[in-house]
């Protein structure tokens, strides 16, 4: 049986946020022993801040990979530039994700543009492959699932799962502890949930803590982080999400031969 794992995350990397990431992952590393997180890198954040030309986050970003982070392509502009169909999608996109949802309204085949435009550029500055890809707000529409498939990324994961879009095998369950810097409400009703899961969630196998740069900017948001990987880290173990497919294998292994 294998151990129960943490798997932690930082969101939004990029050269906007550059500052605040920098003080996500000493704060994560410390929790965690390390720099065993995964790091979202959104590759023209707002298209404002192109990762492409810059020299000097290139070598923040091969340091990182080079120290153990794991590092997903997390969209292409991650905002929401598109005219959606419906009013249902188009409230979805504009209440539910304040325009954030990238690939909620993409269809396949841009969809898979962007996928790909992003693996190849965070690939070639990294020189390895990316752990996988997470959508912006971890929304999907139905062109971003299927071209998911197509580009063949090892893992993907949306709020309540983990899975493997080449078979679609869920490899983890269960929701995402995170926090939301971007109104008194949600701070508060992210502390609560938080406070919440810490101790509800605890009995997981595997459980995901997503920070976001804006949590820096938010004292009460920072203790909550501290609390929440205090508590998890005494039945948790920081784990990678690799580690999720190592197990698939395993157990594959044992199925065909035990
Ligand atoms: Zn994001």
């Amino acid at each position: 049986m294998s151990e129960k794992r943490l798997l932690a995350s930082i969101h939004d990397v990029g050269p906007l946020h550059a500052d605040a990431v920098d003080r996500l992952a000493d704060r994560l590393s410390h929790h965690l022993g390390g720099p065993r997180f995964a790091m979202l890198v959104v590759p023209d954040h707002w298209g404002q801040a192109p990762i492409a030309e810059d020299k000097t986050f290139h070598r923040r970003m091969r340091a990182w990979h080079a120290s153990g982070a794991e590092i997903f392509v997390h969209g292409w502009y991650h905002q929401d530039r598109s005219h959606h169909a419906g009013a249902i999608a188009a409230i979805k996109a504009r209440h539910m994700t304040a325009g954030e949802g990238e690939f909620l309204g993409l269809d396949r085949e841009e969809a898979r543009r962007r996928m790909i435009a992003g693996r190849t550029l965070i690939e070639d500055i990294i020189g390895a492959p990316v752990a996988g890809f997470v959508a912006p707000a971890w929304l999907y529409g139905p062109g971003a699932r299927a071209a998911l498939a197509d580009v063949g990324f090892v893992l993907a994961e949306d709020h309540m799962r983990v899975w493997a879009p080449d078979s679609g095998a869920v490899l983890a369950r269960g929701p995402v502890i995170t926090w939301a810097s971007r109104s008194r409400a949600r701070i508060a009703s992210s502390l609560a949930f938080s406070a919440l899961a810490r101790h509800a969630l605890a009995g997981m196998g595997v459980i995901r803590v997503a920070v976001h740069p804006g949590d820096v900017t938010v004292p009460s948001l920072l203790t909550s982080i501290d609390r929440t990987f205090e508590r998890l880290l005494q039945s948790h173990q920081a784990g990678r999400y690799a580690d999720l497919l190592f197990d698939r294998d395993r157990k594959k292994y044992a199925t065909h031969c035990g």
